[in-house]
């Protein structure tokens, strides 16, 4: 496989997050969630701060959102990212789940490169929805449409 050099910086998932990209793979969005309180959690991680549960389940959700907030990265950057600026990081509030907040592009479709939406258009508050981008010799991610654009 050729390595993707516009996004050198990928995930590695762990044991805990694996099934988080297991099933963006198929295009689901879905959280970790206490199988004994049914609290959601984010990062994945093997037992729940609320209750000391080790049960888990992995909920679906709609992967629907809003731009809770977002940054343009400025130099000094990695080349790859600075052929790229200004391109935006979003962070996502879960619609179903207000306190999880994901870390994200905001592109113009799943493939599109970081750079596809003009930041002018970025607003916080605004709706968002998740589509999934399989990297070409990394895990599939999650990144972020807007929902009227
Ligand atoms: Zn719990």
């Amino acid at each position: 496989m050729t390595a993707d050099m516009t996004e050198p910086l990928r995930p590695v998932p762990d044991e805990d997050g694996a099934p988080f990209f297991e099933y963006a793979a198929r295009g689901e969005l879905r959280v970790q969630t206490c199988a004994g309180c049914g609290e959601p959690r984010f990062p994945p991680r093997p037992c729940c701060p609320h209750c000391q549960s080790f049960d888990s389940r992995w909920t679906k959700t709609s992967g629907r959102g809003r731009i809770w907030s977002y940054v343009l990265p400025h130099p000094p950057l990695l080349p790859a990212y600075a052929a790229q600026a200004p391109y935006n990081v979003i962070l996502v509030e879960l619609a179903e789940t207000p306190r999880i907040r994901l870390v994200g592009n905001l592109v113009a479709s799943a493939g599109a490169a970081l750079n596809s939406v003009d930041p002018a258009r970025i607003r916080i508050g605004a709706p968002v929805r998740a589509v999934f981008h399989p990297l070409p010799d990394g895990p599939t991610v999650v990144r972020w449409l807007l929902e009227r654009p």
